[in-house]
């Protein structure tokens, strides 16, 4: 069964565009002067409607995470166990997304995490997933 592909919408059509380069990207404020994350209209701090599209490190670290041993979704069974968390990055935001590369048993809270893109979608657009930083 194929994957379940998110769908591009008017204000993330950026963030996807990015991923195609394997780059992360996410909205900042310029009066707030952090960054936004999910992709929106408007600034959740100000309601500022200026906000610029900036890279990330794509650098940051586990906050919570869980293993999924029985699919959310027909589409992901295969692929279990694998591992849902949300990452901190260095940019101050949290992302939902995957730990991959190493087995369930060895993610940690706290650890430190890079960007993986070796998912690429049907359509060039890449899921940008995290794995275990070296060193
Ligand atoms: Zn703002």
């Amino acid at each position: 069964m194929p994957r379940i592909e998110p769908p591009v919408t008017t204000v993330a059509e950026p963030f996807w565009s990015a991923t195609r380069r394997r780059q992360l990207v996410a909205q900042r404020c310029p009066v707030c002067e952090r960054f936004v994350w999910y992709p929106r209209h408007a600034c959740p701090g100000c309601l500022g409607e200026d906000l610029e599209w900036r890279p990330l490190s794509g650098v940051g670290s586990v906050y919570a995470f869980n293993v999924m041993r029985r699919p959310g979704n027909p589409a992901m069974a295969d692929e279990t166990p694998y591992v849902i968390a949300l990452v901190d990055l260095e940019e101050g935001i949290r992302m939902t997304t995957n730990v991959v590369g190493v087995p369930p048993e060895q993610v940690h809270c706290g650890q430190r995490v890079s960007v993986d893109w070796s998912v690429a979608l049907s359509d060039g657009r890449r899921l940008p997933m995290f794995t275990p930083a070296a060193g």
